[in-house]
């Protein structure tokens, strides 16, 4: 079989362009020149970095660290050439290291900077921005730069670890003890228990035992101290589409924007593996490539993102002057003048016995390579009759040797998109069990092996099934919210006149508070009306911050 070329074979000259001396000096203005003796370091892997290389003269190796064994090379830059990947953008850690092999003379744009470059330079924005992004694939390939997980592959912590990086587009590399010899020398050389595992291995050197989310956030350098000092113009709570619309449109438009978000960007669209009905995207897109654009987008604007921190409350300081706090699930907070509540909606959870035994490994509400990878060539039951549900199951048909599509209803049609429909009929290995319900789960030691339904007729059916999909729709969510703002029966948040007298169509029944997307009452449940809505709610918050500084300025006068 041939195998997959890599995007340095295919992108090669996307990746690394040169860029003309015309264009150098247009750069110029944006940065300073700073000169480094051969052999110095320009840039090493766990540090924050300083912004874009440009290289004026020289030349520079760019090497990949590895936990054992020497580093390797991955590119030499010589004049005209650029440093750098996506973690340029927001002035995180670098992932691999940068020395001079001569000496070295580079135009430094630092990262504030590198935002109003991008803006003002659109052509020779767009390559370094490509080149950024190709990289930052490129590492996600092989892992490069990221950290070392090493344990068990279908150990929980293991997948949660995994799922956690994968879902923040960071690039990661991941040791079996029982395949890889290089997992066992890292065991024997951190004396490290086998009971402990897994064990996280930073690009920075640190070692972390089963850390949890927030713990490998803030070694890898994606989570920092907010500035308290700071008000931001919109603190958005939430980075599914409709957060980073807002935050994308915010930031274009000059204002200060911080998004938050508790688990990973992309919400419940990244957790889409094709998305046809988005405008512009004719064969479809997943939600992760089309998630990951708008944050990278939503950072080349200079929002700045909280991810992986929670919203826990909401407490308005000084009404006088209308600045609001949130307050974070990191005991932290934020001080910001508008909000725009972007929280979504979670999965419904399955009502049957011993559920949570399975959830850490067997059971999903996802269905993203990471899954795909996990059930290839085995039987999978997949549990819903909407549209994600169509979705998944097309694409897991794809690795699993059978799909068993299990719904409530007569039929398909009562709930999916006729084109889905289609599709699944044409799918040899996809079974539509119609009227059923799961009945039973068993399995050991947190790992599912039976899965049992009942059809309509009283009939039990049992498969060995290892994995079981839930896309049973969903729940908002606002119990973060408790008691702030005026919410439906439902929970979801109610916005216009149905919140309050004279309120703007997105506002909540708090004035200066929006609510978008899937978590606002009467929204439309889609990709593309998360993204309108938080394109739209940005005009508002310009009209209220202007509306609120010509009362500041008549009550200073007065
Ligand atoms: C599997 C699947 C497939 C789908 N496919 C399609 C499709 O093909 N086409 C289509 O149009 N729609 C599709 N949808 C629906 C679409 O994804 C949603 O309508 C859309 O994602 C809603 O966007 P949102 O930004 O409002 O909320 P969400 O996408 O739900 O994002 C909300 C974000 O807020 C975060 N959050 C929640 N609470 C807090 C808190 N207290 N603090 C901080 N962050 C918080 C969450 O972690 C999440 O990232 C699909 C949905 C699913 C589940």
């Amino acid at each position: 079989m041939a195998s997959r070329k890599s995007i340095i074979d295919t992108r090669q000259h996307q990746m690394f362009p040169s860029l003309e001396p015309a264009e150098i000096e247009r750069l110029r203005r944006f940065g300073e020149v700073r000169a480094f003796a051969a052999g110095a370091a320009l840039q090493r892997v766990g540090e924050v970095g300083h912004g874009l290389n440009v290289i004026l003269s020289g030349a520079v190796d760019m090497t990949q660290r590895h936990q054992s064994g020497p580093s390797t090379p991955i590119v030499t830059y010589g004049p005209g050439a650029f440093m750098g990947e996506l973690a340029q953008l927001a002035g995180r850690q670098a992932l691999v290291d940068a020395h001079a092999r001569e000496a070295v003379e580079v135009l430094l744009i630092p990262p504030e900077r590198l935002r109003a470059m991008f803006v003002a330079e659109a052509e020779v924005g767009e390559r370094i921005m490509r080149a950024l992004i190709l990289r930052r694939v490129g590492l996600l390939e092989t892992g490069a730069g990221g950290p070392v997980i090493v344990g068990r592959s279908e150990h929980p912590d293991v997948l949660r670890l995994e799922g956690f990086l994968a879902r923040n587009g960071h690039p990661r590399l991941k040791l079996d003890p029982e395949t890889d010899p290089e997992a066992k020398a890292l065991i024997d050389r951190f004396h490290v228990d086998p009971g402990q595992l897994p064990i996280v291995l930073c690009s920075g050197g640190q070692l972390l035992r089963n850390p949890s989310e927030v713990e490998l956030a803030r070694c890898i350098g994606m989570l920092g101290p907010i500035d308290a000092q700071r008000i931001y113009d919109v603190g958005i709570v939430g980075a599914g589409p409709a957060g980073l619309a807002t935050a994308v449109y915010a930031a274009s438009e000059g204002l200060s924007a911080l998004v938050l978000d508790g688990r990973a960007f992309g919400g419940q669209a990244g957790a889409s593996a094709r998305i046809e009905n988005y405008l512009g995207f004719p064969t479809g897109i997943t939600g992760m490539a089309l998630m990951a654009r708008a944050y990278n987008q939503a950072q080349k604007f200079g929002a700045e993102m909280v991810i992986p921190d929670a919203a826990t409350g909401l407490d308005v300081l000084e009404q006088a002057n209308g600045e609001f706090v949130l307050r974070l699930g990191s005991a932290g907070q934020a001080r910001v003048r508008t909000i725009v509540i972007a929280s979504g909606a979670r999965y419904r959870r399955l009502n049957v016995a011993k559920l949570e035994d399975f959830e850490a490994s067997s059971v999903h509400y996802w269905a993203s390579p990471l899954e795909a990878k996990l059930v290839a060539g085995q039987e999978v039951a997949l549990v819903g009759g909407g549209n994600s549900a169509g979705q998944a199951a097309v694409y897991l048909a794809t690795q699993a040797a059978k799909v068993w599509l299990i719904i409530r209803s007569e039929a398909l049609a009562a709930s999916m998109s006729q084109y889905l429909v289609e599709r699944i009929r044409g799918l040899a290995n996809v079974e539509v069990v119609s009227q059923a319900q799961i009945s039973h789960l068993a399995g050991r030691n947190g790992n599912l092996e039976q899965v049992c339904w009942r059809l309509a007729s009283g009939t039990q059916v049992c498969r060995q099934v290892r994995h079981l999909f839930l896309f049973i729709g969903a729940e908002p969510n606002s119990d973060w919210l408790s008691g702030t703002l005026k919410l439906d029966r439902k929970g979801f948040v109610l916005t216009g006149a149905e919140a309050g007298l004279s309120r703007q169509p997105l506002e909540t029944s708090r004035v200066g508070v929006f609510a978008i997307g899937d978590v606002r009452a009467g929204s439309v449940k889609r990709v593309a009306a998360a993204v309108g809505e938080g394109a739209q709610v940005v005009a508002m918050l310009h009209a209220y911050l202007a509306a609120r500084e010509r009362v500041g300025a008549s009550a200073q006068r007065g």
